[in-house]
């Protein structure tokens, strides 16, 4: 596959999905698609399904017809997924994956092994958003389309600061900023702003972080009767991890929350040494060499025990 429109051509029905718990590069690709499929292609009956998108994203357009749940049994001509990186990981829909006539996975995990029929997977890229655009024709992208998949490159470079911004994502997120919308607004208000409450979560796991392995390492954590008391959910804990890793002198940032009572959702960051995809792995999870994720369950400690021991073995190579 060289351009989206390979796929598009001639059918009647598109099913389109992300990831379980969508971050901002899952929203921005999915409705990326979506949006340009409804633009371009108005003939074909195109769903997008996604599991509650964070209100942040409200400045999106038609974000009101995502499908938050599955009703019955359908077969899409085509079902594409975007930003998953596995098949297990499909949030929403896993079941039309399966009974679609044709599956495409566009993906930039390198743990990716390619659970589509059609695989454009570019392991190297910031993100799923900027592989799309490299299958979209410029000159049909809107400024609707364009917000979205800038959206997305900003969430997964971090507004274009971690290693996986090259000059290619800067060149299209310039092309994308010539379709002319707010692009300062999108930034601030999807991935900076925090609530009042978030803030003071935020400030009680840092005040609270421990650090480990001669300061290479630091742990912050949230147990669930914290969330509880402040009234919070994992989507409220976004960007605590990446605050932890700017500590200075720490080699990898790991954060866990409580999701439900004794298992624990994790998620790794590293400034280059550690590759945080190797300790996902290893306890079931995945993502990339400097961001990645898992789930775990046991005691608080030792789920951080477990977590640090694997962190050392990278640390003394
Ligand atoms: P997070 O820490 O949740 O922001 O996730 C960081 C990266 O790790 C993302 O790119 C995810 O795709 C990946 N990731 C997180 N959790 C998991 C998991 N349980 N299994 C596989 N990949 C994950
Ligand atoms: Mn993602
Ligand atoms: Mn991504």
């Amino acid at each position: 596959m060289e351009k989206i429109s390979e796929i598009l051509e001639g059918i009647q029905t598109l099913g389109i999905a992300g990831h379980v718990r969508p971050d901002g590069d899952c929203v921005g690709s999915c409705m990326g698609l979506y949006l340009y499929v409804k633009e371009n292609y108005p003939q074909i009956q195109t769903d997008i399904y996604l599991d509650h998108p964070k209100e942040v994203f409200g400045y999106l357009d038609r974000m009101d017809e995502i499908k938050m749940e599955t009703a019955g049994e359908k077969h899409y001509d085509v079902f594409i997924t975007l930003d998953v990186s596995s098949k297990e990981r499909i949030g929403l829909a896993g079941e039309y994956f399966d009974t679609a006539k044709k599956t495409v996975c566009i993906d930039h995990h390198i743990s990716n092994l390619g659970f589509g029929q059609i695989n454009y997977i570019k392991g190297g890229i910031s993100s799923a958003s900027e592989v799309l655009y490299n299958l979209l024709d410029e000159e049909k992208i809107s400024r609707s389309v364009a917000m979205a998949i800038y959206t997305g490159i900003i969430h997964d470079t971090g507004v274009f600061q971690y290693s996986s911004t090259s000059p290619d994502t800067m060149r299209i997120a310039g092309e994308l900023m010539k379709k002319g919308f707010n692009f300062n607004k999108i930034i601030d208000e999807s991935f900076y702003q925090k609530t009042y409450i978030q803030n003071q979560v935020m400030g009680r796991v840092l005040a609270e972080s421990i650090l480990l392995q001669h300061g290479k390492l630091v742990v912050g954590y949230m147990k669930k009767k914290d969330m509880d008391f402040y009234r919070v959910d994992g989507k409220d804990l976004e960007g605590i991890v990446s605050q932890l890793r700017l500590t200075k002198g720490v080699e990898a940032a790991i954060f866990i929350y409580e999701s439900q009572p004794q298992t624990f959702k994790v998620s790794l960051r590293s400034n280059g040494e550690v590759d945080v995809s190797k300790v996902a792995a290893f306890f079931g999870g995945g993502g990339h060499v400097r961001a990645a994720g898992c789930d775990m369950s046991g005691s608080m400690y030792d789920v951080i025990n477990n977590l640090s021991d694997q962190i050392a073995i990278q640390l003394k190579d």
